[in-house]
């Protein structure tokens, strides 16, 4: 199975016909069918990594300030016990514990409702530990490679630009120059197969502590470069910077 690190951005995107839902749409229709689906959320932050086990995870909406139309949204894909199961055991770095009170947050469902809008593939969350550096990252995700070979679609959804007190609310605001300049960054890594830069990105300067003052959304891309594999094609999508500090830039190893 191909991986894929999706941009996420605004929550709204998850029920907008915009640029960036359709191609979620698309997406889904275009992937070969996976068997389940593991995301990895950048709103799913612990102590500890746990992997969700439960039949029916709920449809979790944490976010404030949106209408009702966005609360009231329920994706009701089963859960992905045996594939939690073997995603448990496959880590030996470190213990990954079982989970039964999460479910599925909006990192996952605003994207997986747009490219699976039947909500007939089974999906599973792993969360992340906040409390570790991006390189511990990096190097769990390199455990959980055996899932693309089990019919596993990963889907790693945070955003490579994500600075939400420098957001520009005007249509079609002007990216800022340290978002256009850390996208940037993030692109050629990526076309180069660096990941080196993009673990040690903090060292890459200013545009990236400005990118992420916090680096929550900047975690699940750590997940998707760890699952990449030598020989992987590389394709870009949603490749642009929205509400000023915000990049969308989307890519599938495949
Ligand atoms: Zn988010």
């Amino acid at each position: 199975m191909p991986v894929l690190f999706v941009g996420h951005g605004n929550p709204m995107y998850a029920i907008s016909d915009n640029k960036y839902s359709k191609v979620w749409r698309e997406l889904g229709k275009k992937l070969v069918r996976p068997k389940a689906i593991l995301c990895v959320s950048a709103h799913w932050l612990t102590k500890g990594t746990f992997v969700t086990m439960m039949d029916k995870p709920k449809t979790i909406h944490d976010f404030y300030g949106f209408p009702d139309e966005l609360f009231r949204v329920n994706y009701p894909a089963e859960g992905a016990k045996e594939y939690g199961k073997e995603t448990i055991e496959g880590v030996k770095k470190t213990k990954v514990d079982e989970d039964y009170e999460w479910g599925l947050d909006h990192g996952a469902w605003s994207v997986l409702m747009n490219m699976y809008p039947d909500a007939d593939v089974p999906v599973y969350q792993m969360s992340i530990d906040y409390s570790k550096p991006a390189e511990y990252h990096f190097e769990l995700a390199k455990e959980i490679a055996f899932l693309r070979k089990r019919g596993v679609l990963v889907v790693a959804s945070g955003n490579v630009v994500h600075n939400l007190r420098m957001v520009r609310w005007e249509e079609n605001a002007k990216p800022y120059d340290w978002a256009l300049e850390f996208d940037g960054i993030v692109k050629k890594n990526i076309e180069d197969d660096n990941p080196k830069v993009l673990v040690e990105y903090e060292k890459t300067g200013e545009a990236a502590r400005m990118s992420h003052p916090s680096n929550d959304h900047y975690l699940p891309l750590m997940y998707a470069l760890g699952l990449r594999e030598k020989g992987d094609g590389v394709e870009f999508f949603n490749d642009s910077v929205d509400m000023g500090s915000m990049s969308m830039r989307s890519v599938i190893f495949s």
